[in-house]
């Protein structure tokens, strides 16, 4: 699969060959076309599996295809994420593969001066990219109105409900006309996560990724099925065997490490 083949327009292709990017990553491959297609999507994946550029290039198209814009720009699509960092790698990831695109786009979060913020948002913004509380803080001060917006993104939402978002969250969508397009990104779907994403989707299409996980092909492995008080004894027998000269023994716990390392002096045999 080539980025050629998902439908997207010359001035993204142009930045993102630009970036070095030459295949769509699996979630890129699956989501662009959908939300191109203006579907909603239940996103399944973590940071690392290109989720940003998932939905950032599709939103950029998208926004972008209303044509050359006059009178102030108003905010289109609102990208809502947990913290500042990934506000601002989402901004710049934007920034990037927008900037053939005569779109504006910008970040807020809390923490800094508001002012220059502010600024920003007066100047008009077609993207914006904010963390929870700075947004709410701003839009009750008037500096934001989401009447026009067209496309809404919930990033990483298991850490947005991990880090008590979730009332403010719930505040932020009751403010977004209802005939708008959702995606909606977590690394996890736990019921809690189920239950928010059925409040926010329509007819959502579920795209699922996971981490590509792949065992070293120089590295041999064994599995033996052990009582757990026979572990130590095995554990000692299997390092005996070994010829190795330093030996990296992992435990579930850090009192089971420890219970590991006493056996070795309590039987006195030299740990490797
Ligand atoms: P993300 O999961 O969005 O945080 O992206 C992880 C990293 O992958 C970022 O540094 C992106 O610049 C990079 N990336 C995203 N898509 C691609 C791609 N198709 N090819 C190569 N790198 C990519």
């Amino acid at each position: 699969m080539n980025f050629n083949e998902l439908s997207i327009i010359q001035p993204i292709l142009k930045a993102i060959e630009e970036e070095g990017y030459t295949t769509p990553t699996p979630i890129q491959e699956q989501a662009i076309p959908k939300v191109l297609n203006g579907h909603d999507l239940l996103g399944c994946a973590q940071t690392g599996t290109g989720k940003t550029a998932a939905f950032s290039i599709p939103i950029l198209q998208l926004i972008g295809a209303h044509g050359e814009q006059t009178g102030k720009r108003k905010i289109k699509s609102l990208i809502l994420t947990p913290t500042r960092e990934l506000a601002i790698q989402i901004g710049e990831s934007l920034r990037a593969y927008g900037r053939h695109m005569k779109l504006r786009s910008t970040v807020i979060f809390g923490g800094v001066n508001q002012n220059p913020q502010v600024n920003q948002l007066q100047q008009g913004v077609d993207i914006l990219v904010a963390t929870p509380g700075r947004l709410l803080d701003l839009m009750m001060q008037g500096y934001i109105s989401l009447k026009d917006l067209e496309i809404f993104v919930l990033d990483e939402a298991d850490r947005m409900l991990d880090m008590g978002f979730i009332h403010d969250v719930n505040k932020v969508i009751r403010a977004l006309p209802n005939d708008r397009q959702n995606l909606f990104f977590s690394a996890t779907m736990a019921p809690e996560i189920m239950k928010l994403a059925a409040s926010i989707l329509r007819d959502p299409i579920k795209v699922e990724v996971t981490p590509i996980s792949t065992t070293a092909e120089i590295i041999g492995q064994s599995l033996y099925f052990v009582d757990k008080n026979n572990k130590p004894n095995l554990l000692f027998d299997v390092l005996n065997e070994q010829t190795a000269q330093s030996v990296l023994v992992f435990t579930r716990t850090k009192h089971g490490a420890d219970r590991v390392a006493t056996h070795f002096v309590i039987t006195k045999r030299k740990p490797i």
